[in-house]
């Protein structure tokens, strides 16, 4: 008994959802995708994933074979069919079959699938401890190459980075842009907290626009904290009170260490515990 996975126009049984060889998603990694998560059987922020999904197949040129409204039924349609309540959506638009070539013209039709599951989390103990991550020395994508804010299937940039992170003995890498500002971490988008202040890289650094980022700067300014979005350096984070990360998969986690520098006191900061439970509380209220 396997899952149902969404592919192309329905919903298929897990070993018979397959691909092309000739996909161009798989030769060149020519496509786009979203991680999304579902809370109390709901599509946690399912507008905010979707427009970021259209506007990455915009930039690359890729025509999503589904509009919007049928590609919001097809993902509530394969997480209830999965009996998913708490978990995990992975969308995933593939440039489609085409030949060797890397034109993606020669691809006639783009293919959508959907993969709902179960999520994999860090353990309960490591949002306890926080994480040890690294500097990268692999330089954010440049804005004129692919667009950072292009959630595209190629990762390879960011996996870079996370192998030096794994090399480390660190859980996580931080990339930083051409010009030597703080970007985002290999998967997730990082924060650090100075006397009392949030502060964020701008999206314009080079990460991302997360939707994790986007809740826990609304939910930060409700709480009545004040968020300044501004160009971070090393030393920013290096000095900094509190450093935590957002995402889809680690919502809000605390970092206590970079580059052998300790963060703080070594544990997650206040305003970290603070919003990472005012993230939990939103997300399941919903
Ligand atoms: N940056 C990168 C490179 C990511 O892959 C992710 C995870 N999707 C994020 C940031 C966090 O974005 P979100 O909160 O939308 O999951």
């Amino acid at each position: 008994m396997g899952l149902k996975i969404w592919l192309d126009d329905k919903l298929v049984d897990q070993a018979d959802a397959k691909v092309s060889v000739f996909d161009h998603g798989l030769l060149y990694g020519d496509g786009v995708f979203e991680g999304i998560r579902v809370y109390g059987g709901k599509i946690f922020e399912h507008a905010a994933h979707l427009r970021r999904l259209y506007d990455s197949a915009k930039v690359i040129r890729l025509t999503v074979p589904m509009d919007l409204p049928a590609m919001q039924a097809a993902v509530e349609q394969t997480a209830a069919a999965n009996q998913i309540s708490d978990g995990y959506i992975r969308l995933i638009i593939t440039r489609g079959v085409g030949d060797l070539g890397i034109n993606p013209f020669v691809c006639k039709k783009a293919s959508v699938i959907i993969i709902a599951d179960a999520i994999q989390l860090y353990p309960e103990a490591l949002y306890e401890k926080g994480l040890k991550v690294v500097s990268a020395s692999t330089v954010r994508n440049h804005p004129m190459a692919i667009p950072p804010q292009v959630k595209s299937l190629n990762y390879l940039n960011n996996i870079l980075a996370k192998i030096e992170s794994v090399d480390a003995g660190a859980e996580e890498a931080i990339l930083f842009n051409h010009e030597g500002y703080v970007a985002e971490a290999a998967g997730d988008n990082v924060f650090i907290v100075k006397n009392g202040i949030l502060y964020a890289p701008p999206i314009q650094a080079g990460s991302l626009d997360g939707v994790t980022r986007r809740v826990v700067i609304e939910l930060a300014r409700r709480e009545g904290i004040e968020v300044i979005e501004q160009n971070l350096t090393r030393f920013d984070l290096y000095t900094a009170d509190e450093f935590f990360m957002t995402g889809t998969a680690a919502e809000v986690i605390g970092v206590v260490q970079i580059d052998g520098r300790v963060i703080g006191d070594g544990h997650p900061g206040p305003i970290t515990r603070t919003l990472r439970q005012q993230f939990f509380a939103y997300a399941r209220s919903r």
